[in-house]
């Protein structure tokens, strides 16, 4: 690829003339609000406009809105990249750290590169090479078998690459993973929440791990020290006067994941909250009553439910240190078991462990708050995608917070299985009623339409549950019918696609990704050894 200096030479539009030029050419229709949005990017990185024509916005998050920007080379070619634009307030080291991820380790092993950053002031614009891609959820149903199976193999190598530098990414989900279908392209984006394992080789992730503590990540930042093998520009003079951000009304709100997730259907869970279980503050030390999010959605809860089975409370788990030993919550307060709160348990400290990524993907010891988090977690949403894959649902797991993440989980690897796991972590986890662990190939091929929906061996709620593409509306939940095979989905299109005949390996593969358990749940480099894979590797 060009560097961008030699793109940079060729270049010599001003910021107006790109805007004109955008308005020549560019008929395409662009969204008032996103121009808006362009301009704004020209304004507070002018440097920007140097060297690329900002096009498109192509991806908007709480922490940035990513533009697709073209440069012209100097033989006269274009070429597109990626303009990833942090919020300002990110925290300088946390950009820093974004950054050194994706220098160090990134551009290759289907892991997104770096190829070049600005800054002007507060503003940094990470430019990376555009991979086009398609959204997982406009493709999950109509991947083949063979697809899906070298999708997962080509996110293991990432994930593999990755966590041999010690970057625990923690935000592993299908859209901070870009697939060009028709290209056979894989990239690993988005390293805005990674954290480092103690023997990390990313030497910021170090500093990112000793500040998570500290609580303000707002503050004013004079610089932001950049990677030493980043190449950075940074103009000389910021005398432009204050620019007027957009107000937030006039703001693009359509992320694909915003789209994702208006898309219902797909999902496998909806909102329903058994509201059953609690995953517990610690309850070794006893002081300080600031509750956290959770304990929150927990005491209101525990207030405005009526019928609730079990309420779920704040109560203490064994710590690290007093792990599995005598493990007996009810001798520590006399609340257990009840649907009250006592004292002792209001006045617990709240368990300080990193919880950032998307509930539905979040393994059950960050659900828990488990402290000790490790390149596990990654493999458990790696896990969470393969689940999409096999059952064609995304996203699978559709939680609005931890407890109920923990309560689909329940559901299908257990209750009693996520309780002993957690035990072993040093969670407490109750559930007022039990949950079978359901068999896997029964669940996805029920749920893909292989099967007949009316499998008994499967609770109502899935029973009951169609594949989409039938068209046809499910019937109320909690209604189980039995379904005719003529409901199942085209017998000779999951033929052609290779539904039918997933071997059992995959679902090996599977239950080690969706261990409970991190200490034994399956590594990235021991999964790309699975049978799955063999002739891949070969
Ligand atoms: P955020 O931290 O806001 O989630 P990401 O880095 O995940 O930011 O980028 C948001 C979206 O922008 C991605 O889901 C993807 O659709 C798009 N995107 C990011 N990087 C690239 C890239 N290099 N090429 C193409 N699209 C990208
Ligand atoms: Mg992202
Ligand atoms: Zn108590």
């Amino acid at each position: 690829m060009a560097t961008v200096e030699s793109v940079a030479a060729s270049s010599t539009h001003s910021a107006e003339d790109v805007k004109h030029s955008e308005k020549e050419t560019n008929k395409r229709k662009i969204p008032r609000d996103v121009e808006m949005d362009i301009e704004y990017l020209y304004e507070v990185v002018p440097q920007l406009s140097r060297v690329f024509r900002i096009t498109d916005k192509i991806g908007e998050g709480t922490f940035s809105s990513v533009y697709l920007g073209e440069a012209q080379k100097s033989d006269g070619t274009r070429e597109k990249f990626a303009l990833k634009h942090l919020i300002p307030t990110s925290h300088p080291v946390r950009i820093a750290a974004e950054l050194q991820c994706l220098t160090v380790a990134g551009g290759k092993e289907n892991v997104m590169g770096v190829t070049y950053c600005f800054r002007k002031d507060h503003h940094v614009v990470i430019v990376m090479p555009y991979v086009e891609h398609q959204a997982f959820v406009d493709i999950v149903e109509t991947l083949s078998f063979e697809e899906a199976r070298q999708y997962m193999y080509h996110l293991l190598k990432a994930l593999k690459h990755i966590h041999e530098f010690g970057i625990i990414h923690r935000d592993i989900k299908p859209t901070n993973f870009l697939y060009n279908r028709r290209e056979k392209k894989y990239a690993l984006v988005d390293f805005g929440l990674a954290q480092g394992t103690p023997d990390t080789h990313i030497e910021l992730l170090k500093v990112v791990k000793s500040q998570k503590a500290q609580k303000d990540s707002h503050g004013k930042q004079a610089l932001v020290p950049l990677p030493p093998n980043t190449r950075s520009c940074t103009p000389h003079s910021s005398t432009k006067a204050a620019v007027k951000r957009p107000s937030p009304q006039s703001r693009t709100k359509h992320t694909k994941e915003l789209m994702g997730l208006c898309k219902t259907p797909r999902s496998v869970f909806g909102e329903r909250n058994l509201n059953s279980i609690t995953p517990q503050t610690d309850q070794t030390q006893g002081h300080g009553i600031k509750p956290t999010k959770t304990d929150d959605i927990i005491a209101r809860k525990f207030v405005s439910t009526k019928r609730r089975p079990l309420p779920a409370r704040a109560l203490g788990p064994t710590s690290q240190k007093t792990k599995p030993v005598a493990f007996n919550p009810s001798l520590t307060c006399n609340c257990y078991m009840t649907d009250r709160v006592c004292n002792i348990c209001l006045s617990r400290k709240q368990q300080v462990a990193p919880r950032a990524g998307t509930p539905g993907f979040r393994a059950p010891e960050v659900l828990t708050k488990c402290p000790d988090q490790g390149t596990a977690i990654d493999m458990w949403s790696a896990g969470v995608i393969l689940l999409s894959l096999l059952s064609g649902r995304y996203p699978f797991f559709k939680a609005n917070d931890d407890l109920m993440a923990l309560t689909q989980i329940m559901t299908i690897r257990g209750s009693r299985e996520t309780i002993q796991a957690a035990k072993k972590f040093g969670k407490a986890v109750v559930c007022s009623r039990e949950l079978p662990r359901l068999d896997l190939r029964i669940l996805c091929e029920t749920l893909r339409g292989v099967r007949p929906c009316g499998d008994d061996s499967l609770p109502l709620e899935f029973r009951s549950s169609r594949h989409p593409a039938d068209g046809k509306k499910a019937p109320p939940s909690g209604r189980a019918e039995k379904l005719s095979s003529a409901d199942t989905r085209d017998a000779t299109e999951l033929h052609v696609m290779g539904w039918d005949r997933v071997p059992d390996e995959v679902y090996d593969l599977l239950d080690k990704l969706l261990d409970l358990n991190p200490e034994t749940r399956i590594t990235a480099a021991a999964a790309l050894q699975h049978p799955v894979f063999k002739d891949i590797r070969d």
